[in-house]
């Protein structure tokens, strides 16, 4: 006889595993988690994982702020060791940023972040690696950081099973099932689930899911390379994150004395997420080693060590998709992340919990909703040449 859940989580990833740990923590039924590889074998494996709260709207610098407490206090909250480490983040421009980065520091303050404008003379003094030739405008985040994504997932699985969830890899959901107006379960390659409630938290994947209910989720798989450089000299500390407005850049500290250096622009040329290449080509390698060098000086004199590239699941507004889906009660969706997800999901999870269970959306979930692209309720991010600053 099939197997029957009261909450089928589709996709292993940070989101899936963060939404079945909030699930099983509440001891709301019996949850699973479905992926179909391994867990944390899509982008979050991929991911750059920094934790900052330098956004452009007030709901998603209250939520990068909550998600960043928990990542500072993972252990006590969730369990384990997720890798967190505080570095800072030092945002620079030139003067094409007037408008964007005062009213974002301003924006940030009234939520209580702390960051703030500094000089650019300052930079020597918060973030030495950095250059400040050229920039007129800049800020400094102090409690941003950086994780281990695959570290926070299987973080996150690991105490959902000790919540009593069941994690099923190597089973890839084919269909989801319905009957009547409402989702019953699904089937996978294997077998079939009973469940009154899934939950798509597939990324990209999530979409080929949906379609065949008739929803057409608005989601574009775009590939993002980044270069990982081995900086000069002995054995190396960390150094605060970088995002260079001028340059569509961002340098990310590593162990080992490794900077990884990807691009924060929008990247407009969809991929298969499947079959997509992996590997850096030449120019991209040479264009991330030159801009990363304009940034961080010693960079000049790294050597690549490689990188990957990963996939992003991007919506028209560069914003995740959270919540109920129409024509089916029972039908909801965490995806849509747009390449700045990980971040956000110890809060996605505890929201998406919370509405599984009680009904209610959090406030500061609403944004989010599928319909907003049909109501012209799109997010608008002031920085528009880059989604994933939101
Ligand atoms: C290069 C790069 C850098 C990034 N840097 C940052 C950063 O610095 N900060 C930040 O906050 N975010 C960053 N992101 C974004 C962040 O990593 C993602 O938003 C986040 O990891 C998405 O998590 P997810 O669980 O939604 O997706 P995934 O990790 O892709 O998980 C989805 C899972 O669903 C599974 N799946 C798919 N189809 C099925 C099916 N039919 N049945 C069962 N399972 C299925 C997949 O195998 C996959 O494991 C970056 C992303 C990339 C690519």
């Amino acid at each position: 006889m099939a197997e029957t859940f009261d909450y089928i989580v589709i996709g292993g990833g940070v989101m899936g595993a963060s939404i079945a740990y909030h699930l099983s923590q509440q001891k709301a039924g019996r949850v699973l988690l479905l992926e179909r590889q391994a867990i944390c074998s899509g982008t979050t494996a991929r991911s750059g994982a920094i934790v900052r709260q330098h956004y452009s709207n007030d709901f998603s610098i209250r939520m990068a702020k909550e998600s960043l407490h928990i990542f500072q206090h993972f252990d006590e909250v969730i369990g384990g060791d997720c890798g967190f480490t505080t570095t800072g983040l030092l945002v620079v421009s030139d003067e094409t940023g007037e408008e964007t980065l005062p009213a974002n520091v301003a924006l940030q303050q009234a939520q209580g972040v702390n960051t703030a404008l500094i000089a650019p003379s300052d930079i020597a003094e918060v973030a030495p690696e950095y250059s400040s030739d050229g920039v007129t405008l800049a800020c400094y985040e102090a409690d941003a950081g950086v994780a281990d994504p695959t570290a926070t997932t299987y973080c996150f699985a690991q105490r959902a099973q000790d919540h009593g969830a069941t994690i099923y890899e190597q089973q890839a959901v084919v269909r989801i099932l319905t009957q009547n107006g409402r989702v019953v379960g699904v089937e996978t390659e294997q077998e079939t689930l009973h469940a009154p409630v899934v939950v798509l938290a597939a990324n990209v994947w999530s979409a080929a899911l949906a379609q065949p209910l008739g929803i057409a989720l608005p989601l574009t798989a775009t590939r993002h390379p980044m270069l990982a450089l081995r900086r000069p000299g002995g054995r190396q500390g960390i150094h605060a994150v970088g995002f260079d407005v001028r340059y569509g850049i961002y340098l990310r500290p590593d162990l080992g004395g490794v900077t990884l250096v990807g691009a924060t622009d929008n990247i407009l040329t969809a991929s298969d997420p499947d079959q997509y290449r992996q590997e850096l080509t030449e120019e991209e390698r040479h264009f991330f080693h030159q801009r990363g060098a304009a940034c961080m000086p010693e960079l000049s004199r790294a050597v690549p060590r490689g990188g990957w590239a990963g996939i992003y699941d991007d919506t028209p507004d560069y914003h995740p998709i959270l919540g109920a889906l129409p024509g089916y009660e029972g039908l909801f969706c965490a995806a849509g992340f747009s390449g700045h997800g990980f971040k956000l999901s110890p809060i996605i999870g505890r929201w998406m919990a919370q509405l599984l269970t009680t009904g209610q959306t959090p406030e500061d979930m609403r944004p989010f909703a599928y319909e907003r692209f049909a109501h012209g309720q799109e997010i608008r991010p002031r920085y528009s040449s880059s989604g994933v600053l939101g």
